[in-house]
């Protein structure tokens, strides 16, 4: 057996500085948005390590990045994560996966022609940040994106995807042309952004589960009164309702226990005057769990108590969904392959549910798919204070070169 391969910090620590300049802005923080210019130079850069690397390098219809080990089979084990960050987003998410998946490859080169293909991907749009447009280079993988995405997914300023696409020399008629169907496995690295590796000391969590998500717009209507002259006892206030719809639903969740979570993070109140009694609330809900059954289960008691809530308070209410996600297990004997590697290299592991969203929770709808966590320091993400360091970084990227030596040579 070869010697065992063992990525250094320091490589990785270098990685995510080099990475880490394309869209950083002067008051820190990361903008690197799907076919904007940071975007382009980052995988501009990258092209050229990973050719120097003596990877076969090649883009597709959508801008997914690709590097290429030619293995005995075309069949191939594919590896990375995401390069496009969200508005002031940190060095880590997403890009710790492609620069993982890039040390790795390094690492395999000389190892000589692996008996399935072995490739890096740098998945070219995740985080929604600019168009509404979730998944976007692994849709385009999995065939997964609607010609009507084109026209109908608008930035800020009134750019369609389509024409983004076009100007960053993504001709979008080609759109298909990204599918593939040679995939075996998809393994992504990603740091955990949350705070359970870092409070229990653990290095790497292998994930069993990607939440479960539901979402919904509640409606509340009421009257707007003069704030002075309308009793307490005659107000009709649709924010009263809404405060305390929003308190139970936080009780009813929180006493299910982690890993149930509620957010209400987005509030619109009506007319938004000092001196008017609220009459028309908006607010957000996000409930996510990992278990199917546990989150309609919520979702329908939150949504039950809601009702009795407005109805004893004489205000109108109303539900909008605007999403209901399945949860996504990782395939198992994916997972064995990761687990057996961290065992291999002497890395503690521990089961994993993701909270958060991931590339891989759509992959796995199309290919056997298994994910790495490593640690977030104070679980700090989607901020300029993400860090893992670089003894974790390593870590993990040397577990996933070990978990790829194993599925691929
Ligand atoms: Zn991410």
């Amino acid at each position: 057996m070869e010697k065992p391969i063992t990525i250094e910090p320091a490589e990785m620590d270098d990685l995510v500085e080099w990475l880490g300049q394309f869209g950083e802005q002067t008051g820190g923080g990361i903008i690197r948005h799907v076919y904007d210019d940071a975007w382009s130079a980052a995988r501009r850069a990258l092209m050229g390590v990973m050719s120097e690397a003596g990877l076969e390098v090649r883009e597709d219809a959508v801008g997914n990045l690709f590097g290429r080990i030619a293995g005995e089979s075309q069949r191939t084990v594919l590896t990375g994560s995401h390069i496009d960050t969200v508005v002031l987003g940190g060095r880590y998410d997403g890009a710790l996966g492609v620069l993982s998946a890039l040390a790795a490859l390094r690492a395999l080169k000389p190892l000589g022609k692996p008996r399935r293909s072995v490739e890096m991907v740098a998945l070219c749009e995740e985080e929604d940040s600019r168009f509404h447009a979730n998944f976007w280079g692994t849709r385009g993988i999995l065939g997964k994106i609607s010609e009507s995405e084109l026209t109908d997914l608008v930035d800020d300023r009134g750019v369609t995807i389509g024409e983004a696409m076009h100007r960053a020399g993504f001709p979008p008629e080609k759109l298909r042309d990204a599918k593939r169907d040679d995939l075996d496995a998809f393994v992504e690295l990603h740091i955990e952004q949350g705070r359970i590796l870092f409070d229990e000391h653990r290095p790497l969590g292998v994930v069993d589960t990607i939440t479960g998500l539901y979402r919904f717009r509640v409606t509340l209507e009421g009257r707007t009164d003069h704030a002075g002259t309308t009793p307490m006892d005659l107000r009709r206030d649709a924010l009263q309702a809404a405060a305390e719809i929003s308190a139970e639903m936080t009780r009813i969740v929180a006493e299910a226990g982690r890993p149930a979570v509620v957010t209400n993070g987005w509030w619109d109140v009506q007319p938004g005057a000092w001196n008017i009694v609220p009459g028309l609330v908006h607010f957000s809900v996000d409930l996510r769990h990992p278990v199917e059954a546990t989150k309609q289960r919520l979702a329908s008691e939150i949504r039950r108590r809601g009702e009795e809530i407005a109805a004893r308070r004489g205000i109108g209410i109303s539900y909008e969904v605007v999403g209901d996600i399945l949860p996504m297990d990782m395939d198992s004997s994916l997972k064995r392959e990761l687990q057996a590697a961290a065992e291999a290299r002497g890395v503690t592991w521990i089961p994993m549910i993701s909270g958060a969203g991931h590339d891989s929770q759509v992959m796995a709808t199309g290919v056997p798919t298994a994910m790495l966590f490593v640690p977030s320091v104070d679980g700090r993400s989607h901020s300029a204070a993400e860090y893992t360091s670089p003894e974790d970084a390593a870590r993990g990227a040397t577990v996933l070169a070990e978990a790829l030596r194993r599925l691929a040579y």
